[in-house]
């Protein structure tokens, strides 16, 4: 039977991104590898290739040959083909980055912001500088795959912000409010797509059930289990940050009293050592922190303390390893991973510390501790991972076969 122009184009457009999906995976490839992977006859190869190359998507280069005669042609992704713009929205600033077709950074740019965050002007903002980077960068507006955008709080899967304590925003149709600006993909996301620029970084981890455990302005887990983010019903899952740790505790910024994050956020732990501090603590940390109230800045002094083994400061990381290690083991019994990533700038002056920590608790508080391997690393893709995973999921939607 044969079939509808309707079909042959829908299968000419599955082909394509099957194509593209396997160059993304292995970087580089023959036709013949490709046709070996791709499970496509030569010619058909041959016809895809030829259309992604004419619009730009890959690159043809001399490969290397033992034999005389023809050298193979090399395919690849062409990393100025398309560009993705990776969007972070904070309560004091906006990251944007300008992202390849690799999804490597090629430029971002921070945005500092009043104490006006609303949303309407976070837009304007948004599509003054955005349009600002890709005319410096002379990137043609059809060139741009897509625009993610990342903040924390809840988000639906049509890009409704349902509520960010952090931003003060309820009910903000932010994908809508891009979609009348910007001709392209737009997908908002909470801010669980951080994982993704690890995968960015270590393909390898994509084959693993992680807990990705998150200690900075706010406490939570990204979970992906059996290759995908898991999300949850309402897309609150992992929200560990918020298990009420004891109810006599200090006010959390989602309402309750004694939530983890009141104890162990940055915010939480500058607070903390501030306030021991006034009541005279003796410590190396009230002359390095003085007025400083910046928790990020705290933290990193709090680090340096750390190193020159300061009492105070050695007593601030058990008391955030006391926390953080219960919390772990609980959510290692709901979700069973086998790696644990640890990020957070909270946790970077003490990663190996607060491992061990969690390591220790295995014994007294895994179910069935015996039968499971679970391994515990360090986060990796630092202060940009946002915005590189929310570039990452861009990609990776606009070329998967649905
Ligand atoms: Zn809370």
């Amino acid at each position: 039977m044969n079939k509808s122009p309707i079909d042959s184009k829908t299968a000419g457009q599955r082909n394509e991104k099957l194509v593209l999906n396997l160059l993304k995976q292995h970087k580089q490839l023959s036709q013949a590898q490709l046709c070996k992977l791709a499970g496509l006859g030569s010619s058909t190869a041959s016809y895809i290739v030829g259309r992604l190359r004419n619009k730009g998507f890959i690159l043809e280069t001399p490969g290397q040959s033992k034999n005389r005669g023809a050298k193979p042609v090399i395919l690849s992704l062409n990393p100025h083909g398309r560009f993705i713009i990776g969007i972070e929205i904070n309560p004091n600033n906006i990251l944007i980055g300008l992202f390849d077709f690799n999804c490597r950074l090629v430029e971002d740019i921070k945005i500092f912001l009043g104490t006006d965050n609303v949303p309407e002007k976070i837009v304007e903002l948004l599509e003054i500088n955005l349009l600002g980077l890709i005319g410096k960068h002379k990137i043609d507006q059809q060139k741009l795959l897509g625009i993610g955008v990342t903040l924390s709080g809840s988000v639906s899967p049509d890009g409704l912000v349902e509520l960010s304590s952090p931003l003060g925003w309820k009910n903000v149709p932010l994908k809508t409010m891009l979609s009348s600006q910007f001709n392209c993909m737009i997908e908002v996301h909470p801010t669980r797509v951080r994982l993704l620029a690890e995968f960015n970084i270590t393909p390898e981890l994509s084959t693993k059930n992680i807990l990705y455990l998150n200690v900075a302005n706010g406490v939570g887990a990204t979970v992906f289990m059996e290759g995908r983010l898991i999300a949850g019903s309402t897309g609150r899952c992992g929200e560990l940050g918020h298990i009420i740790v004891d109810p006599n505790g200090p006010l959390c910024g989602c309402g309750h009293k004694g939530c983890l994050e009141a104890f162990i956020s940055g915010p939480a732990l500058t607070k903390k050592i501030k306030t021991e501090i006034s009541e005279g603590r003796q410590t190396i940390l009230a002359n390095l922190i003085k007025d400083e109230d910046n928790p990020e800045v705290v933290i990193n002094k709090w680090g340096n303390a750390l190193k020159k083994n300061d009492a105070f400061a050695l007593e601030i990381r058990n008391y955030v390893g006391n926390f953080l290690s219960k919390i772990a083991s609980a959510a290692i019994n709901c979700y069973d991973p086998d790696t644990l990533v640890v990020a957070g700038y909270v946790t970077i002056p003490c990663f190996e510390y607060l491992a061990n920590a969690i390591k220790t608790r295995f014994e007294s508080d895994l179910y069935d501790d015996s039968s499971r391997s679970i391994e515990i690393i360090p986060a990796c893709a630092g202060k940009n991972a946002l915005i590189t995973g929310v570039a990452a999921s861009v990609l990776e939607n606009s070329i998967k076969n649905r």
